[in-house]
């Protein structure tokens, strides 16, 4: 039986994955930042039948401790698949360095040099990155830019500093960067896949319980449920990929040969916030959020080639959920507290 970690197990597109991952007949460690985090999540599988004895967790309270990962690894040998999504991600740091981007850089290496030492059966890793990594953004930015697997953010270290939006780009470029150096110079006995989603939009694993605040990346539509009929959009543009495609790609990305020493780059649509309200208020009219000018919510949509992930697509194999259907099934849970369910 294949027994795969997971860092940062509490995340949202982590709870997802460890869904999944049970659900194909894995055996799955967690690593949370703490005993409630752990308890919380082997609840909520028992509450939906998922095979929770199959789930343990490991307390790593942060990623960017030296040896970090030490302990999780010296106790369980029979770990063979590791995929560390563990990072963090918000807009909301004082001190950029400190709070972003050391702990993205120094989380996943602290990963890597614990399993190149303790875990020398791990023979798959899988690295979560981000389309941020990727692409160029503000001050790098210029009409017509076209990106693929093979593009780089060309943020540098002291950029990543003026801002937390650049702070977080940075973070996951560095870090990513520290990925394939690390391959590169230790030549690990172990291979690694990288997962570069765009926005992850789309249910949570779990009911939620509090919409108060969600992750990052679900507060984006969150937010929009809060508008008033008479509030102003704010117009923000982004690539989209649905949690559960994201969770796959992260399966696939071990599973599959093809897809060893790849950044898969999951982008199913680009979007703007027009797009999604236009979404919103055609699905949900009930619920009187402001029209905007839905004229506009297609923008993007005239500019598909931006973005060439047919490489990727070419390794995964399978159709990515739509942004409408992503949306509508984001929107329902939250209002109705609705379970959704993986599409596996
Ligand atoms: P979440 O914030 O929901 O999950 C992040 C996870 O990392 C949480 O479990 C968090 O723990 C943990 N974590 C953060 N910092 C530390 C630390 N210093 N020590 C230990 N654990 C830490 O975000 P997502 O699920 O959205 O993100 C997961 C990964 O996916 C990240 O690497 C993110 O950069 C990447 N990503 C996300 C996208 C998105 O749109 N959601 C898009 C592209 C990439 P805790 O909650 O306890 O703080």
């Amino acid at each position: 039986m294949t027994v795969v970690f997971v860092s940062g197990a509490s995340g949202f597109i982590a709870q997802e994955l460890v869904k999944q991952l049970l659900q194909k007949g894995y055996t799955v460690i967690g690593s949370v930042r703490s005993p409630s985090k752990g308890d919380s999540l082997k609840s909520n599988l028992l509450k939906l039948n998922l095979p929770s004895d199959r789930f343990n967790y490991e307390i790593v309270p942060d990623i960017s401790s030296p040896g970090a990962f030490d302990d999780a690894l010296k106790k369980h040998p029979e770990i063979s698949v590791f995929i560390h999504t563990a990072s963090p991600f918000h807009f909301k740091a004082k001190d950029i360095e400190k709070e972003l981007l050391i702990p993205a850089i120094n989380g996943t290496k602290n990963a890597l040099i614990a399993i190149q030492k303790y875990a020398p059966q791990v023979k798959r890793v899988v690295v979560t990155s981000s389309v941020v990594a990727v692409g160029k953004y503000g001050k790098y930015a210029s009409p017509g830019d076209k990106f693929t697997e093979q593009s780089w953010n060309p943020i540098d270290f002291e950029t990543s500093k003026k801002n937390t939006v650049y702070g977080y780009f940075g973070s996951k470029t560095f870090a990513e960067q520290a990925v394939w150096m690390f391959v590169e110079k230790e030549n690990p006995g172990f291979s690694v896949s990288t997962v570069n989603p765009g926005m992850v939009l789309g249910p949570q694993a779990f009911p939620i319980r509090g919409r108060d605040k969600l992750n990052t990346s679900s507060e984006e539509i969150n937010r929009l449920l809060k508008l008033k009929p008479d509030s102003k959009i704010v117009n923000v543009e982004s690539t989209f990929v649905d949690v559960r495609d994201v969770a796959k790609a992260h399966i696939a990305a071990f599973e599959k040969d093809e897809a060893q020493g790849k950044r898969l780059l999951l982008i199913a649509e680009s979007y703007n916030t027009q797009g999604l309200l236009n979404i919103v208020n055609k699905n949900f009219p009930e619920l009187e959020l402001p029209k905007g000018d839905p004229a506009k919510g297609d923008a993007l949509k005239t500019a598909p080639d931006t973005w060439n992930t047919d490489v990727t697509k070419k390794i995964l194999g399978f159709d990515y959920i739509g942004l409408e259907e992503s949306v509508r099934d984001s929107v329902s849970q939250i209002i109705d507290g609705k379970i959704a369910q993986s599409r596996l």
